[in-house]
This record gives structure tokens, sequence and C-alpha cells, in this order.
């Protein structure tokens, strides 16, 4: 199917009926544009998705926190605001699950295919979309991390093969304030590169003790569909550490061109940590990328000298996803550089989980209305959990670009580090980047009148 013939000034075009996608068509068409939403399924389906439903929810049945003063929570209290379908459906969904937002995912998926399918203003066609749309049409792509293949070709050859991935390889990222900078120590191989890396060293017992927790360490069993040919340099740490017990040593632990500037020598192995945002207030672990579980990755890397007061704002993961290089390819508002009035949304820009995706189809959906009726698009303050999240997928490192999930690390700091600690507690701070963050999407809703259009 090619949808270009059908696009005028006034229609949009959405591909994907998943979580950004049902998002996007629904903003849009309450802010009076006449959309057709593409969805493949039930003709095809990918291979995680099993009903014909639009946000079916492939895994888990959680939305994340609901808790007031954390991450995920204010994303939720942001996409409350903003008027966001997803949310309003999930909570009138929601069943019994402590301070999370779970659902009953076969009401979920039904009400929302209900309100989208009811919509005056949206047409809902089951039918898989091969190209993207062409230059010149307004759309919104939202085909998520298992677009089919031959949209997956289209894709390749707007954003260029190199600027879209087939996995991802996530390395743990802490907060820098549980670093313990009394043993960890800044510097670069060779001297190359200043200080931009945190060296955290081991003596030989220290790296034996971390080895043998590595081969020990239990392991997340990969989908079916998601057995993957790693990448050389994206093995799994421990992957890595099963090819032989030094092999850590000339990998992401070799420790040459490092000098320990306590003890005038070279460790016997080093993790390093780079800066995962230009505040300095978060580090990931450098080829740390693991498939170990959650606990276990708390345990086994708090081992790490240095670390042991870690406070991870994110673990590590490797799974099946296809995902753009944003940082290369987007603009703030989420369309492609290349071709504008092209957004893209969901899973598929950098973010990684349901409430993310969502909000992502928000932005693109809202800002793809705002275009077809003249006025500019609207791109939310950086201390919004909405902003931290585009900052992030459109303004990080490419060369390490890796999806997200919405942490604190986003984040500007609201409180200066001394020596590499705050002197502000970590409940203090967290609560105060919640306030900022309302307080600014609140000024932001009026500035830019983002729910004056919608039709009451
Ligand atoms: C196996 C797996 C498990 C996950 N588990 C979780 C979890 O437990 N919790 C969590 O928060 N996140 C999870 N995620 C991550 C992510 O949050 C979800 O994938 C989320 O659904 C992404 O939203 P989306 O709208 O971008 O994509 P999706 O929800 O996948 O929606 C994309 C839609 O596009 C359709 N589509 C694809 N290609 C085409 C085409 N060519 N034409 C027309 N339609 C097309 C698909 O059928 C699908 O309905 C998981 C991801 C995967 C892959």
């Amino acid at each position: 199917m090619n949808p270009a013939s059908e696009n005028t000034e006034k229609k949009l075009i959405v591909v994907g009926g998943g979580l950004a996608g049902s998002e996007a068509a629904w903003q849009a068409a309450e802010r009076g544009v006449d959309v057709t939403l593409y969805e493949m399924r039930p003709h095809k389906l990918t291979p995680a998705h099993e009903t014909g439903q639009l946000a079916e929810l492939v895994c888990s049945n959680s939305l994340g926190s609901l808790k007031a003063i954390s991450a995920p929570g204010l994303l939720k209290e942001e996409m409350r605001r903003l008027g966001s379908l997803i949310i309003r459906t999930a909570e009138a969904c929601a069943v019994p699950a402590g301070g999370a937002l779970a659902v009953d995912r076969d009401r979920f998926a039904k009400n929302i295919s209900e309100c989208i399918k009811k919509h005056p203003r949206i047409t809902v066609l089951h039918e898989e979309v091969k190209e993207i749309p062409p230059d010149g049409t307004i759309a919104v792509v939202s085909s998520g991390p298992l677009t089919s293949e031959a949209l997956t070709e289209s894709l390749k050859a707007a954003a260029q093969t190199e600027h879209l991935y087939f996995y991802d390889a996530i390395s743990p990222i802490l907060e820098a304030d549980g670093i313990d900078m009394e043993i960890v120590f800044r510097a670069s191989r060779y001297g190359k590169g200043g200080d931009d890396y945190l060296n955290c060293p081991m003596n030989e017992a220290e790296y034996d003790r971390f080895y043998e927790a590595l081969m020990a360490g239990e392991r997340v069993e990969a989908k079916s569909f998601e057995k993957i040919k790693y990448f050389e340099g994206c093995l799994p740490i421990e992957v890595l550490a099963e090819r032989g017990k030094k092999t850590p040593l000339f990998g992401p632990m070799k420790p040459v061109g490092l000098v320990d500037p306590r003890t005038g020598e070279q460790p016997f192995a080093v993790v390093q940590l780079r800066a995962e945002n230009r505040f300095g207030t978060a580090y990931s672990l450098v080829g740390f990328q693991t498939k170990m579980t959650w606990p276990e990755q708390r345990r086994i890397f708090k081992m790490i000298p240095g670390l042991e007061d870690a406070n991870f704002l994110r673990l590590g993961s490797l799974h099946r996803n296809t995902f753009l290089n944003s940082p290369r390819i987007l603009s703030e508002s989420l369309q492609l550089r290349t071709q504008p009035g092209l957004f893209l949304a969901g899973q598929i820009v950098g973010v990684e989980g349901y409430v993310e995706s969502a909000s992502m189809g928000y932005l693109a959906g809202m800002n793809a209305a705002r275009l077809l009726s003249g006025k500019t698009t609207a791109v939310p303050p950086e201390n919004t959990a909405h902003g931290a999240l585009i900052q992030y997928i459109t303004k990080s490192n490419p060369t390490f670009f890796q999806p997200i999930n919405s942490n604190f690390g986003l984040f500007p700091p609201v409180a200066p580090m001394i020596k590499g600690r705050y002197k502000m507690k970590k409940t203090e701070r967290y609560q105060k980047i919640v306030e900022r963050a309302l307080d600014e999407l609140s000024l932001w809703i009026t500035q830019y009148g983002i729910l004056n259009d919608i039709s009451k």
C-alpha cells in the first residue's frame, strides 16, 4: 500500500497503531485533523504481538511507577496534564499493582481501539505500509521496535543505512553522586582525550571475585525472535567473560595506558565510566551491555571498586529493536531533517518503554496538527520529562547513542555538585526536579496554546 495518493494538506497519515501511533492519531484528530491510521495487524503480526487491537502491550502489563517523585511518575503526570489518551485509558483499566500503573491488557487495548475507531476524524486501515510516505506528505511513522521488513528497508533508505539499528546494547547508567571519587580517578588511555573518563581500578583479587560473579550471574533468556547475532564490538560483558578469564582484560576492562594517580601504577583491570549528559550528573559503564537480570546487575556491578554505593538510573539490556540514530537525523520536533513533515515517534526514535513511546507519539501528533494548521511546532522545555527525552534523543553524542527510558539523569541539575557530590539530599533534589518540570510544563502549555485547539 502506498498512502501517498490520499494525502492533502489537511490530512495526516499515521503508520503503526501501537502506543505511539494511537496517541499521535488521537492528538491530531482532537485538533481537527483528518487522520488515516495504518496498522498491519491482524493480517500481518509482528513476532511479539498476538491480536489485531491497537495499543497492544507486548510484554508486561505494567506502565511503570506512579510514584509522584520519580521520573516515570513525572512523565505520567505530564501526560495526564496534556490530555493523553493512553494514560487516561490506562487509569480507567488499572488493576491493583502497588505503586505501579498496571492494566488489564485486553480491556486497555480494546478501549483504545474503540476510542480511535469511533473518532469521527480517524479512519483505521488494517494494511501494511511498505514505504515511508513521500516528500510533501505530513505523516507520523510509529511502526515500533518490530517494524515490518519492507518498511524497515524504506526507512533505511530515508535515514541512510548506517543510522538505523536492529538491536540495542545498553550499558547501565548511574548517578555521579554515588560514585566514590576517593577510589575512582579521572583519565583517558595514554592521556588522549583529557579527563573524559572515570576509571574504577581493580587489583587482581578484586578482578577474580568480579569475574567469578560475572560468570555465575543469572541471565535473562532471549525470546525466540531475539536470537541476536552479536557484533563483536557489542558483546554482553558476561558473554565476553565466557570466552576466557583474560578476555575482558583485552576488552572493556583493559588497564593499558592508565595509571592510578594514588598508586602511580597501572591497575590490574579497570571499569571505565563515560558521561551520559553534558551536566556530568550521570555516567554509563563503557562496554558493559548485559543480559543479566536486574537484581544481579545491581549486586555484581556494586562489587566494582568505587561503585559500592552506586545509584543506578537504568540497568543494562540487549534486545531486538529497530531504532534510528535520532541525534543525526531528527529535529527537536521529531521531523526527519531531510524530509520535513515526516515525523517519527515511539520506540523507533530511541526511547524505551510504553509510556515513553506514547509520549513521543503525543508530541509528534500534536506538532503534525500544528504544522497542518499553519502554526509553528512546539518543543517542550528541557526541564520537563518530555523535553528531557527530546534533548536526549536529538542532542546526544550520536556515536554512543542508545535508547533511553525516562530517568532523573536526563534532567539539568537543580543543585550544584561540589567535589562530585550534591549537598542537597536526593529526595529533596528529585522533588525540586519534579516541581520545576510541572511549573515549566504549565507555562509551555499556556505559551503555545497546546490544549487550545482540542475539540470539546
Ligand atoms: C518483545 C518486547 C517486549 C517489550 N516489553 C516491554 C515492557 O514490558 N514494558 C515496556 O514498558 N516496554 C516494553 N517494550 C518496549 C516498548 O515500550 C514497546 O515495544 C512499545 O510498544 C513501543 O511502542 P511503539 O508505539 O513505538 O511500538 P508498538 O507498540 O510496537 O507499535 C508499532 C505498531 O506498528 C505496527 N507496524 C509495524 N510495521 C508496520 C507497517 N509496515 N505497516 C503498518 N503497521 C506496522 C505494529 O504492528 C505495531 O502495532 C518491549 C519491546 C519489545 C520488542
